[in-house]
């Protein structure tokens, strides 16, 4: 009998990802044998993890969380928007045997703002917060939409300015720090710091938020978080948080590695229906 082709996300902690009930969703509506099952990889086992995965058969493979840049580091080689975010959260067996490294991270997010809220990003003024990971795996797709301007603030400002600068030439980009916040406003204000995930916000000043502008959180959880209800206290037309992200961009890995595109819309409606409790 033939064996199942086999994926796995690996990440630090991973007792919480969703992400195996996500692809295993996509197999079943899609009509693909495949098996996903979530690993514990620290730092230190990475190396021996992931050659390990693979030499066993393994054909593709999410990391995430402390793993991005060692999965960016590991792969032979890499699509044009995984060498700019410097960080890989796929990885897939080639047919020659290599390991192509990607970065969905962003594609999911560009794709949950556009195609499920409709939200436009060309000519619009965008603010991202943090200087991040994150960050640096959404810009480069945020700037193919063509905005206004893009404005990175985060706690450490060189982070933010240093991080603005490797974008230079790809569209209208800066880096800054909260402080310089003050008197100006955006249609967009994406929260890429990790301050959510213990229920803390920047200190954002008022009228921030452009009016009928949105908010976005990369963050999510079974709550909404701090920064998403910043976002309703401040008139957003749409506060929303990072679910969808997560199902588009595991969406755009299950096509990299089966070639078949995924339903996502069903699968956010049954993510979400399970955290209003
Ligand atoms: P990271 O590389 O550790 O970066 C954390 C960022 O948050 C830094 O810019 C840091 O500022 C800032 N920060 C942390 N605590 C802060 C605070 N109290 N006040 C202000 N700024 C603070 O983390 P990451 O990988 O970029 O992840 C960021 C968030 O994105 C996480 O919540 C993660 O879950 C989320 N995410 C979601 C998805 C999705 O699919 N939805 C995908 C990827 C990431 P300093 O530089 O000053 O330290």
């Amino acid at each position: 009998m033939k064996s199942l082709d086999r994926y796995a996300v690996f990440g630090h902690p991973i007792k919480h990802t969703k992400s195996p009930r996500i692809h295993r969703i996509f197999a079943e509506q899609t009509g693909q044998d495949l098996e996903y099952t979530a690993q514990e990889v620290t730092v230190e086992q990475f190396q021996a993890a992931v050659a390990r995965f693979f030499a066993e058969g393994g054909k593709g493979l999410n990391c995430t969380l402390p793993l991005k840049e060692l999965a960016w580091a590991f792969a032979d080689h890499k699509t044009e928007r995984a060498q700019l975010s410097k960080a890989v959260n796929t990885l897939a067996l080639q047919a020659d045997g290599s390991i192509l490294g990607d970065n969905t991270d962003g594609h999911g997010l560009v794709t949950d703002l556009t195609s499920n809220h409709s939200i436009t990003l060309s000519d619009t003024r965008i603010l991202i917060l943090g200087a991040g990971g994150a960050a640096r795996g959404i810009i480069a797709p945020i700037l193919q939409q063509a905005p206004q301007a893009l404005l990175i603030a985060n706690r450490t400002i060189n982070k933010a300015v240093t991080l603005a600068a490797e974008f230079h030439g790809k569209g209208s980009i800066s880096g800054c720090g909260f402080e310089a916040l003050a008197n100006r406003q955006f249609d967009l204000i994406l929260n890429a710091t990790s301050a959510s995930l213990s229920g803390q916000l920047p200190l954002l000043p008022s009228g921030l938020l452009a009016a009928g502008g949105n908010c976005y959180d990369l963050a999510y959880g079974n709550e909404p978080t701090a920064f998403v209800r910043w976002g309703w206290q401040n008139h957003a037309k749409n506060s929303l948080d990072g679910l969808g992200m997560l199902v588009e961009q595991a969406a755009e890995a299950f096509f990299i590695w089966r070639g078949v595109r995924p339903k996502t819309q069903a699968v956010i409606e049954l993510l979400n229906s399970e955290r209003q409790v």
